[in-house]
């Protein structure tokens, strides 16, 4: 049979099988990749990783090579609170510096990567838990692009954010992060970017690159052993973990990132850890890689 037949037949055959409608949803339900995505938690530390070649950006630059070029990038970054959670739908999102104090060569970096509004609209329909709101004035806060830049320089692949709304607990968030799982089957990477040990309020500023305290080294121990047993439980009431975790997340704001992480997790994915160090005393990098097998 000559192809363009081929195609006609096919096409009539299809058709008879099939309303529009149904073919509609047919198209809508195709995956975009084969495989499953990777899902990541980024410990983002230092604004100035994104612009720095040290240990952590080179790990960061080293991933962008090894991953699968996703569709798109979700990124839940420990920066951007809402009351109400929203998830960004313009075309272009703008680079925002939101920090203070830092070198004119760091403002004046630019991640013009793509928005991406009909994606925004999906996740909108994918999320049951809440009335997901379309937001036209945030961008890329450098909870992302400060990471995001590294993994994929181009700035080719469109870039959302998804808020995280202050006023709900950390079981709240895990729940809403398990109705995302679909993205992953359309090519769409998640990356949930913050730092497991955050207190800014105790790092040790004369020695930037100096370990962490002991109670920020038991802790990043602590969170790797229970990720690594699936233990999401214990890390969703991470309250009940004691003192070391009261001094390790004094806010939760750089943790949920990492529980929006762990809740895509899937029983075949495989757990890894890169940057996996505590510095500055009160921080650490440690960062979650899930990988379908
Ligand atoms: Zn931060």
């Amino acid at each position: 049979m000559k192809r363009r037949e081929f195609v006609k037949n096919s096409l009539l055959s299809i058709a008879a099988m099939t309303s529009l409608k149904d073919l509609h949803k047919l198209s809508d339900s195709f995956p975009v990749t084969e495989e499953k995505m990777p899902v990541l938690f980024v410990g983002h530390g230092n604004p100035m990783n994104a612009i720095e070649e040290n240990e952590f950006s080179k790990k960061w630059e080293a991933m962008g090579k090894e991953l699968v070029k996703p569709t798109a990038i979700l990124c839940i970054s420990a920066h951007w609170e809402t009351r109400g959670t929203f998830v960004t739908a313009m075309e272009k999102p703008r680079t925002i510096h939101d920090f203070g104090g830092f070198p004119q060569e760091l403002f004046d970096v630019q991640y013009p990567a793509p928005g991406n509004p009909e994606l925004a609209q999906t996740i909108k329909q994918e999320i049951k838990k809440t009335e997901l709101g379309l937001n036209q004035d945030w961008g890329l806060d450098h909870g992302s692009w400060s990471v995001i830049r590294k993994i994929y320089p181009k700035a080719d692949i469109p870039v959302l954010q998804l808020s995280l709304d202050y006023t709900k607990p950390a079981q709240w968030h895990y729940d809403l992060a398990k109705e995302l799982a679909a993205l992953r089957k359309k090519g769409v990477l998640i990356v949930g970017s913050g730092n497991m040990v955050h207190n800014l309020g105790m790092v040790n500023w004369k020695n930037l690159n100096g370990p962490g305290y002991d109670w920020a080294i038991e802790m990043n121990e602590k969170f790797k052993k229970l990720i690594t047993e699936n233990n999401h439980k214990d890390l969703i009431n991470y309250t009940s973990l004691g003192k070391a975790a009261e001094l390790a997340i004094p806010s939760p704001d750089h943790y949920l990132p990492l529980l929006y992480t762990l809740a895509l997790k899937e029983e075949k994915d495989s757990i890894s850890f890169f940057n996996d160090k505590t510095l500055a005393g009160s921080l650490s990098m440690t960062s979650v890689k899930l990988l379908p097998s």
